[in-house]
């Protein structure tokens, strides 16, 4: 299944619907620019590995691309593109100047040593430095990189244009100036907008329990910002299995406890009626809210039926198919969206650059602010979309984003 033809899909429905211009339209589901390379690294043992990098550069039309750098082993050209299409359709959705990107090399870190790691990222950066920069291409973290790898690429650009370029990419460490918010961005972002649709949807979502599909670093930070807020978080999984407390378990025990053992299943909660269950089985457990912040595909045509949520928050990028949307669609389960739902992370990505080019920084309640601000704003307009055009939110959000990427492409091309 190529992931990239289902972005085009939806690309394709909203803009049946919107009208768009097929001219708008030709230019959008086609990237700007393709970036593949060859890394060779010395690993520890003095052996020579070549690693596949590649960067796939969507729409500048509404300013810089921009979007994260996954380290994963199954990452491939096609699953770039579509991730770059959605950045572009997410910087619109959440209306900040940045355009759509992203990046991936073909390797499981985990099997490196920090060393290898930080030969591999920063020979990356040496490949694709003429490309990027804070007003070319800005990346950030995503599946399996993080601040540490963001600071060597930050350290290499610098070194390489002889001065300190701290915006060349966002999710820094705060130590060389990333932002404050950012780690737990992308899931505050999402939670304000469950938060207005639950709102918007008291009738329909009386109660307040939730299921959290992947422990990351979205998942493990939903898990406990909507157990803090009042939520019943009754499962929370990994990529080796899911625990399952019918009566409610402790986020943060279980991160620990991740920590501790490798695996969240077998961290069952001293006095309470937890068990282990698998992936497959918490996607159908019975309960109002299910996030979904793992990897693409998730939901699909084989389960999609049997699920049991009466809402579901895409954290990750893409895990619902289009088959599986209409499923859900047609169960009356509604479904918000990534390329709303996570854009948190990316707009306070945004903020990083911003305090990056004024050298001066905001506090972590300056950046909670804005950010609850921009994440409303985009709610209001994907929902009053919803309503007019009488479609999912997912369409809503298509529509809503490329309304503006029609008007700066049009603007900007006569
Ligand atoms: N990788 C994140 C995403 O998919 C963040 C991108 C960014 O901050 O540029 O939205």
């Amino acid at each position: 299944m190529s992931l990239f033809k289902n972005t085009l899909s939806q690309i394709d429905k909203a803009a049946e619907l919107m009208n768009l211009d097929p001219k708008v339209g030709s230019i959008l589901r086609n990237p700007e620019r393709i970036i593949e390379v060859s890394l060779p690294v010395k690993m520890d043992d003095g052996t020579l590995r070549i690693f596949r990098g590649m960067r796939v550069q969507h729409n500048s039309a509404r300013g810089p691309y921009k979007g994260g750098i996954r380290y994963h082993p199954n990452v491939d050209i096609d699953e770039v593109k579509a991730l770059a299409t959605w950045m572009t359709m997410k910087c619109s959705v959440v209306n900040i100047p940045l355009g759509g990107g992203k990046g991936g090399v073909i390797v499981n870190p985990k099997e490196l040593s920090q060393a290898e790691l930080e030969r591999l990222t920063r020979e990356f950066t040496r490949h694709i430095s003429p490309f990027i920069g804070p007003e070319k291409d800005v990346p950030a973290p995503d599946v399996y990189t993080n601040p540490q790898i963001m600071a060597w690429i930050m350290d290499e650009y610098s070194k390489l244009q002889g001065k300190n370029i701290a915006g060349v990419v966002t999710g820094k460490p705060l130590a060389v100036g990333g932002s404050e918010g950012r780690a737990d961005a992308t899931s505050q972002g999402g939670i304000f907008v469950l938060q207005e649709y639950l709102k918007e949807n008291s009738e329909k979502i009386g109660g307040k329990s939730v299921v959290v599909q992947g422990f990351g670093n979205a998942g493990s930070h939903v898990a406990h910002i909507l157990h803090d807020a009042g939520f019943k978080v009754i499962a929370v999984s990994d990529s080796k299995g899911a625990l399952y407390c019918k009566d409610g378990l402790q986020p943060k025990k279980a991160l620990n406890c991740k920590a501790e053992q490798g695996k969240v299943s077998e961290c069952l909660m001293a006095g309470q009626s937890c068990s282990m269950i698998t992936n497959e089985e918490l996607l159908t457990l019975e309960c109002d809210v299910l996030i979904l912040s793992a990897m693409e595909n998730q939901i699909h045509e084989g389960n999609a039926e049997a699920v049991n949520a009466k809402v579901i928050v895409e954290l990750a990028n893409g895990p619902i198919t289009p088959q599986a949307d209409d499923i859900l669609s047609a169960k009356g389960v509604d479904v918000i969206p990534d390329i709303l739902a996570n854009a948190g992370g990316v707009t306070v990505s945004y903020f990083e650059l911003v305090q990056n080019k004024m050298n001066y920084y905001w506090s972590s309640k300056e950046v909670h602010e804005k950010l609850k601000e921009k994440m409303c704003d985009a709610w209001r307009n994907v929902s009053i979309n919803a309503k007019k055009y009488n479609c999912s939110y997912r369409v809503a959000a298509f529509i809503t984003a490329m309304k503006r990427l029609e008007k700066a492409i049009k603007t900007r091309r006569g």
